[in-house]
């Protein structure tokens, strides 16, 4: 394993060899031992956001989306109207699931290097009372920038307004504490900051929402709130679990707490960003973002003004050296991305910089 590539993705990323190890038992559904995994890794993970009071952990079988389509379908009630607020195409994705599930909404968009703000979200609720809930993403992956979660949370709140947050690619990198930024819920998942594998997300749902919750999915597999009364019940799944994902998890929270949890996370992924910023504008790459809005968490940069530099070929070259990199997502600008989580350090992101300057060097597009 030691000569696969690093994956410098938002998920799946690189693991450590003790995760993956953690895989190697098959735990059976009904085994108590199994349903204790269950049960710590929902407390480890509402101690990172300070949630055990007020919220309880919801875990769903499936990637990062199920998880999203599972909290609005069941925290939205059927007469509920979402404002989704939109700086890229997992903003997108929000208000596309509000449409496939017949959840009255509207958006609110902007650019994709502009985030949104609390002043842009007071004017909007109070021109339209006829919302109940506002959809956000923390940290916008398509590009890497970073929405002012607390500010926007605080408006909301202000207006008697309830928040669905997804921090898939923030959480457990970024701070966010639920006595402080009041949410109804805030979804992530096992294969990003964390560290885990893919397979299942989960979503801290307010205690009192969710108990209010019964009949609003439109589901019967995604609605959290049965999944939640059903694991209160019998400390199972309703369904099949993914029991390896859930072993891997638990295995990679206990590394992130030795490592020295949330604060030693985002520090080891802003020193990787750091990195890799100085270093690619070292070589001429260009971020994206201005640093105010850039989170540590995955970088874009346009792509090299060069008719002989192609995504393709410069992405299986860079493979070649060892890293893996990601298609840029925008429609108007050539662009790539390069994460900074997953099991990597400054170094790594060393390695990295200096594979991208070789394979741009041997492409002939750059001349140092
Ligand atoms: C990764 C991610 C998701 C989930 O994507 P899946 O492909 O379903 O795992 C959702 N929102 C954001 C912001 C993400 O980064």
């Amino acid at each position: 394993m030691s000569n696969a590539p690093i994956l410098l993705t938002p998920g799946p990323l690189t693991t450590s060899s003790r995760t993956r190890q953690a895989m190697m038992v098959d735990w059976g559904s009904w085994d108590q031992e199994f349903n204790q995994l269950t049960a710590s890794l929902c407390e480890q993970l509402l101690a990172i956001v300070n949630g055990a009071d007020s919220h309880h952990c919801v875990p769903l079988q499936g990637s990062g989306t199920f998880a999203v389509e599972a909290a609005i379908g069941t925290l939205v009630p059927r007469d509920g109207k979402v404002l989704v607020l939109i700086n890229g195409a997992y903003g997108q994705r929000l208000a596309k699931i509000c449409k496939v599930i017949g959840r009255a909404y509207s958006t609110f968009e902007t650019a994709e290097d502009e985030p949104t703000t609390a002043a842009d979200v007071d004017r909007l609720l109070a021109a339209d009372p006829a919302i109940t809930h506002v959809a956000l993403i923390h940290c916008e992956t398509s590009t890497g920038i970073l929405n002012p979660l607390p500010e926007i949370a605080q408006v909301i709140a202000r207006h008697g307004k309830r928040l669905i947050i997804d921090a898939m690619s923030s959480f457990g990198a970024l701070p966010i504490d639920a006595a402080q930024v009041p949410f109804d819920a805030l979804i992530a998942a096992s294969g990003k900051c964390l560290e885990g594998v893919p397979g299942m997300g989960f979503v801290f749902a307010n205690k009192a929402s969710l108990a209010a919750a019964a009949g609003n999915s439109p589901s019967l597999a995604m609605d959290l709130q049965d999944q939640h009364a059903y694991m209160a019940k019998t400390g199972q799944w309703r369904f099949t679990p993914p029991t390896h994902v859930v072993a891997a998890l638990h295995e990679a929270l206990l590394q992130y707490n030795e490592e020295g949890g949330l604060p030693a996370r985002h520090q080891r992924y802003a020193s990787n960003c750091k990195v890799l910023l100085d270093g690619m504008a070292a070589i001429g790459l260009r971020s994206f973002l201005p640093a105010e809005i850039q989170a540590p968490i995955i970088v874009t940069f346009h792509a090299p003004n060069d008719p002989r530099y192609q995504f393709k070929d410069f992405y299986e070259r860079v493979k070649a050296k060892g890293f893996i990199l990601y298609p840029g997502k925008l429609t108007q600008v050539e662009t790539f991305r390069v994460g900074c989580i997953g099991v990597v350090g400054p170094d790594g992101m060393q390695a990295a910089v200096n594979a991208v300057a070789q394979v741009l060097r041997e492409m002939e597009v750059l001349d140092i």
